[in-house]
């Protein structure tokens, strides 16, 4: 299938000044652009001209897991963020993270410190494992929690990219103030 850049729900200058509009038309404009053109390019011919995105991320290797693993990394990541975010999950998803880590505040105490001591690129996640339990991971690169058969519920992005115009080498400082744009809605919708 022919993949395409995921529509925002928000104007690029929606999520300032956590994430200015500079860093939203070069993160999601150019960078994810390039992931989402690449990919196109590269299954061109192949066995996965027509799989859906989750499945290439599953069996692939190589540039085209690279490009397609980016490329569903930045949606759901991209698509979780709100101007009128932050708070705290509720329902299934609260209960959840209640009995994995006592509070919401020691969970994101624990996500965060994920996210800050990542080495390199990549990006932190909060997955779903088969027994239905929450995992926080940290993955290089491409990383997605599909490819050790979780299921992917919230992700940041710790690639330079996504916060060097804003924050420049405070990738902590970043990783706190994300919190405030997390559409739990839409996180919980995935759990
Ligand atoms: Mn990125």
């Amino acid at each position: 299938m022919i993949f395409e850049l995921p529509k925002l729900p928000y104007a690029a200058d929606a999520l300032a000044p956590i994430i200015s509009e500079q860093t939203i038309n070069l993160h999601y404009g150019k960078h994810l652009q390039t992931y989402v053109t690449n990919l196109n390019n590269l299954i061109a011919g192949t066995k996965f001209e027509n799989a859906d995105l989750e499945t290439i991320v599953r069996e692939s290797d190589g540039a085209i897991f690279n490009n397609a693993g980016q490329t569903l990394n930045h949606t759901l990541y991209f698509l979780q963020l709100s101007p009128n975010g932050g708070g705290v999950p509720k329902g299934a998803l609260a209960d959840a993270i209640n009995k994995k880590w006592g509070n919401f505040d020691e969970f994101k105490k624990e996500f965060s410190a994920a996210a800050v001591t990542l080495f390199g690129s990549g990006w932190a996640w909060l997955a779903k494992d088969a027994n239905g339990e929450l995992q926080i991971l940290k993955e290089s690169n491409a990383g997605n929690p599909l490819t050790k058969a979780m299921t992917p519920i919230l992700t940041f992005d710790v690639w330079e990219h996504a916060y060097y115009v804003d924050y420049q080498n405070r990738r902590a400082e970043h990783i706190e103030k994300i919190w405030e744009i997390i559409d739990w809605e839409i996180v919980e919708g995935r759990f």
